[in-house]
């Protein structure tokens, strides 16, 4: 991707009403447009991030067997209201309408019980159990507050994952392949070290469900960890039963910020039974499916990738998740310069390597740098007169304050896998 063809353009000023460290830095690097509080538009740069993102996502969930799919945003006021959910004493955050044809719709915060309604179309016998589904989606919550930049939006991309299984066996087997799937997604995000399972509230059958917890200062949570016993435990639940189940003491655990990444939940029975999912198992008895539910915060994750990964410059993304592998800079107007740095960009582009190439004229090396820092880029390579003279390029990690010259041919090798 040539720089002067991409759209949008890096700007020295957040909007004053950004107050989220990641939102100012994510705008600035034009890799989102705030439309408004807790609503952000994804540019071709954001957009490339998610889509790394979903990649990662989306190989961990189907070797679990999971399927993608997708359903729809608009949501029946009837399904909701067979659990009681509909009431907005119950769930604070609905968006709803009104059709024009009369009646009422809902914007999907969640699908739980859409997709468990949806479900009752396709299961009769344990031969058609389980299902594992999940779907990338928008999710509309009215949120009260929305000061957390992409870590709190009105509207932001979720993983949402399903499981239907015949018996709390295989749902515990499933849900456990899944924590296990989980945490090579937040390691191959570049956050497994500060990523903590973390023993929450919630759980219809079990005592507590499982959150994602990322170290974050700018995270809405607070949890106790031990990390040699890797043990986490959400405030909401950290009381003398909990500590005494899990044999540890208040002593033994250290206080962080956190941002919920992730959160998986065993429903058991309960919600198949209020909706009326029920099938036939092997002896011919009739009895409820059990139900389990995986989220992932994709757009949070950005917003908490963006808050760790950065300093005073820009951004600093780790490589699974950066928008491209290497940012070419070419400095000064020379034509042979510029032939070389064209040169260098198409070996690169043919090997299918991500590279953004800063092939603006009338841009000051000063700026160019600057540029570099803020959008974060793994790796920017530079080509000047200075370096075309000794046949190299300088090559600097935005993780590191060292560069080096490499020639040509080891500057292609290096990245060619
Ligand atoms: P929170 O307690 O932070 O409001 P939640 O418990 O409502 O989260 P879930 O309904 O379990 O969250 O949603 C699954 C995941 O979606 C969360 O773990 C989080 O990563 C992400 N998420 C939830 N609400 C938001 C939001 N308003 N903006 C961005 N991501 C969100
Ligand atoms: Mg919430």
């Amino acid at each position: 991707m040539r720089q002067t063809q991409l759209f949008t353009k890096t700007r020295k000023e957040a909007p004053a009403d950004e107050m989220a460290k990641n939102a100012q830095l994510l705008i600035r690097a034009g890799y989102v447009h705030k439309e408004m509080a807790g609503a952000y538009d994804l540019l071709p740069l954001g957009f490339r991030v998610v889509d790394n993102i979903k990649k990662i996502i989306r190989e961990e969930m189907n070797a679990l067997g999971g399927q993608e799919f997708i359903m729809t945003g608009i949501q029946s006021k009837d399904v909701w209201t067979s659990t009681d959910r509909w009431s907005d004493d119950i769930v604070d955050i609905w968006f709803k309408s009104e059709l024009h044809a009369g009646g009422q719709v809902g914007f999907g915060w969640s699908h739980e019980e859409p997709i468990t309604e949806m479900i009752k179309n396709h299961i009769s016998s344990f031969r058609d159990l389980p299902i594992y589904v999940y779907q990338f989606q928008t999710k509309l919550r009215n949120e009260l507050r929305a000061k957390s930049g992409l870590m709190r939006g009105r509207e932001f991309v979720m993983k949402d994952m399903y499981s239907y299984s015949t018996d709390a066996e295989q749902h515990e087997k499933f849900y456990q392949k899944t924590i296990d799937a989980y945490k090579k997604v937040f390691d191959r995000l570049g956050v497994g070290e500060d990523t903590f399972v973390t023993f929450a509230a919630g759980g219809a059958f079990t005592e507590f469900s499982h959150e994602f917890q990322t170290i974050c200062e700018a995270g809405e949570d607070i949890i106790y960890i031990n990390r040699e016993k890797n043990i986490a435990i959400n405030e909401e639940v950290l009381n003398e039963k909990t500590l005494k189940d899990l044999n540890i003491s208040r002593e033994e655990l250290e206080q962080v910020k956190t941002a919920e990444v992730g959160n998986i939940f065993n429903f058991g029975t309960e919600k198949c039974e209020k909706m009326g999912l029920y099938f036939k198992n092997e002896k011919g008895e009739t009895i409820p499916v059990h139900l389990g539910s995986y989220g992932i915060g994709i757009t949070r994750m950005i917003g908490v990738i963006a808050e760790k990964f950065s300093d005073e410059k820009g951004l600093v993304w780790p490589e699974s998740v950066a928008p491209f592998q290497i940012h070419v800079l070419v400095l000064g107007e020379d034509e042979i310069v510029i032939a070389q740095a064209e040169k260098l960009y198409g070996q690169l582009t043919k090997r299918n390597i991500e590279v953004l190439f800063d092939d603006r004229k009338g841009v000051s090396p000063g700026e160019k740098f600057s540029d570099a820092d803020l959008l974060g880029i793994p790796y920017r390579v530079v080509v000047s007169a200075k370096t075309v003279q000794q046949e190299s390029v300088e090559i600097k990690k935005r993780t590191s304050a060292d560069s080096e010259l490499v020639s040509y041919d080891e500057f292609i090798a290096r990245f060619t896998v």
